[in-house]
């Protein structure tokens, strides 16, 4: 019997959700992610997941991606930067899925690897994880995966199990953002899916 469902955003984040929420009980990973683009880059990321499932040993399962869904909720709002009101609703969406996914489950409580980012904005995660949380009848696990260097053991951790590191978070406009911040750009990072996204 699963006593927590962790919302998975990457492998290497992961790592440390693992370990420290395993204290809590016994650990399904989730992986839920429509907002990552392009199709391979969401299918390099969730095998990775998977991979690290196994190496790890814990249960692993892939939710399937509404990203019509996942559009819907961030329509208008593309240009907002991150931690705006663009973020706040893939948040949002994914947090809902990952409790919808623990109620069918008939898993009591839920937690999300997204906290383990430094540009996230954890407060936010939080207070959204309670209240949806508290609709379905579900224990929200508030636990800050970047407090006591979390962040610095992920990178630990994946230098150990060799794995992949994604330079953007997810959606296309967080490509361009990291194309702008990064004016040498995409070409020397070797990353072609960007380079394909930004044209768009
Ligand atoms: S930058 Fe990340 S959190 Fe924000 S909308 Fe894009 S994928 Fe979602």
């Amino acid at each position: 019997m699963y006593r927590i469902l962790m919302h998975i955003c990457c492998a290497p984040d992961a790592t440390v959700g693992f370990e420290r929420l395993s204290p809590f009980g016994k650990v399904l990973g989730y992986f839920y992610n429509p907002n990552i683009e392009p199709l391979a880059e969401y299918h390099r990321r969730e095998a990775e997941a998977r991979r690290l499932a196994g190496l790890m040993k814990f249960d692993y399962r892939e939710g399937r991606p509404d990203r019509q869904a996942w559009r819907t909720a961030v329509a208008g709002f593309e240009d907002e930067p991150e931690r705006g009101e663009r973020c706040r609703r893939c948040i949002e969406h994914n947090l809902e899925a990952a409790a919808k996914a623990a109620s069918e489950l008939n898993i009591p409580a839920f937690a999300t690897t997204l906290t383990i980012s430094p540009h996230k904005d954890v407060d936010y995660i939080h207070a959204r994880g309670a209240e949806i949380a508290g609709r379905h009848g579900l224990e929200y696990i508030a636990e800050t995966l970047r407090k006591k260097d979390g962040f610095k053991q992920s990178l630990v951790y994946s230098k150990k199990y060799g794995l992949y590191r994604q330079d953007y978070c997810g959606c296309r406009w967080s490509i361009r953002r990291e194309h702008k911040r990064n004016r040498s750009g995409l070409e020397q990072s070797g990353s072609a899916v960007g380079l394909e996204l930004i044209r768009k």
